[in-house]
C-alpha cells in the first residue's frame, strides 16, 4: 500500500483568504486565536493512529505559539513553512518574499531546533505569473516547495503545470497538489474545502484512483481551523466565502478519521525522499 503524504497548513481562521476582507492585518492580535487548541486535537488523532505528517505553520502562529511548534515537533512531525504573514506570494515583491521566505524558516528553526527544508505558499499563490518565486524559495535555503495547484481555479492554480514533482530550478523540487485526470482536464483531489462539500466516498475515490492509477504517493492538506465548528463567524461575508469557510465544519474531523483508516500517511520529507535533492 503506497503511503501518502498528510500535510496540515497551520494558520488560524481569521488568516484565510475567503475572509481576509474582514480580518484586516492589524486586527490579528485582537481575535481570539483557537488555533492552539485545534492542533492539539489534530495531534491527537494523528498519535492515536501512529501517523507523522507535515505541518506547515505560519511564521506569525510559530511568533506568538511557540509551544505549539515544539509540540508539532516533539510528536515527530515534519516542521515546514507556510510564510510568515500569510500574504499571497503573487502579491508580493520578490525583495518581500524572499525577506518573508527567511524571516519564516529562521523562526521555525529557532523555535523547534530542526531544519525546515519545506515550504508551501500561501493558498497555492505561485502561478504562472510569478514562476521567479522558486528561485526565491531555493535561495532562501529550502529544498522543496508544495505551492503549485494544477487546476483551475477563480483565486489560484497552474491548469497545465505538471502533476508530479519536478524540478523547477537548481537544489529545489516542487511537489504538486495531487489531482486526477478526467474528462480533459485535471480535478483536484487534494483536500480542503472540497474535502468538506463534497461526499467522502469521492475524496477516497479519487486517492485510490490516483495510487492505482499513477503508482505515486498524493499529497492531502487540510486546515486546523477546518475541525472546528464553533469558531466565530463572520456574518456579513459573502455567500460564496461564508459557503468556502464554514460548509460541513461539523463533519470533517469524522471524515480525517476515516481518511487516516483508509489509506496509509506520512510526512513529505519521508515520502517524497527520492525527489527531495
Ligand atoms: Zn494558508
Amino acid at each position: 500500500m503506497i503511503v501518502n503524504a498528510l500535510t496540515i497548513d497551520v494558520e488560524d481562521y481569521f488568516q484565510v483568504a475567503a475572509l481576509a476582507a474582514h480580518f484586516p492585518r492589524e486586527q490579528w492580535d485582537s481575535v481570539p486565536c483557537r488555533v492552539e487548541d485545534n492542533v492539539d486535537r489534530i495531534l491527537a488523532l494523528l498519535a492515536a493512529r501512529e501517523v507523522h505528517a507535515t505541518f506547515f505553520i505560519l511564521g506569525w502562529i510559530a511568533e506568538r505559539y511557540p509551544q505549539v511548534v515544539r509540540r508539532i515537533a516533539a510528536g515527530g512531525h515534519e516542521i515546514a513553512s507556510h510564510g510568515y504573514g500569510h500574504e499571497r506570494a503573487s502579491a508580493m515583491t520578490p525583495d518581500a518574499l524572499l525577506a518573508d521566505l527567511v524571516h519564516a524558516k529562521a523562526l521555525l528553526e529557532d523555535i523547534s531546533a530542526r531544519s525546515v527544508r519545506g515550504y508551501r505558499a500561501p493558498s497555492f499563490s505561485i502561478g504562472s505569473g510569478n514562476l521567479w518565486a522558486h528561485e526565491l524559495i531555493a535561495q532562501a535555503g529550502y529544498r522543496y516547495s508544495s505551492s503549485v495547484y494544477p487546476v483551475r481555479h477563480d483565486h489560484y492554480g497552474i491548469p497545465d503545470a505538471p502533476r508530479f514533482p519536478y524540478s523547477p530550478v537548481k537544489d529545489l523540487s516542487e511537489i504538486p497538489l495531487t489531482t486526477v485526470r478526467a474528462c480533459g482536464r485535471n480535478w483536484p483531489a487534494g483536500g480542503g474545502g472540497y474535502f468538506r462539500f463534497l461526499p467522502y466516498a469521492l475524496s477516497r475515490w479519487q486517492i485510490a484512483r490516483f495510487n492505482r492509477i499513477e503508482g505515486q504517493a498524493a499529497i492531502f492538506y487540510f486546515h486546523p481551523w477546518e475541525i472546528d465548528p464553533e469558531q466565530p463567524r463572520v456574518k456579513d461575508a459573502s455567500a460564496k466565502s461564508r459557503f468556502r469557510h464554514y460548509v460541513n465544519l461539523d463533519r470533517t474531523e469524522n471524515r480525517l478519521i476515516r481518511l487516516l483508516g483508509d489509506f496509509r500517511w506520512g510526512r513529505m520529507d519521508e515520502v517524497f525522499r527520492d525527489q527531495i535533492s
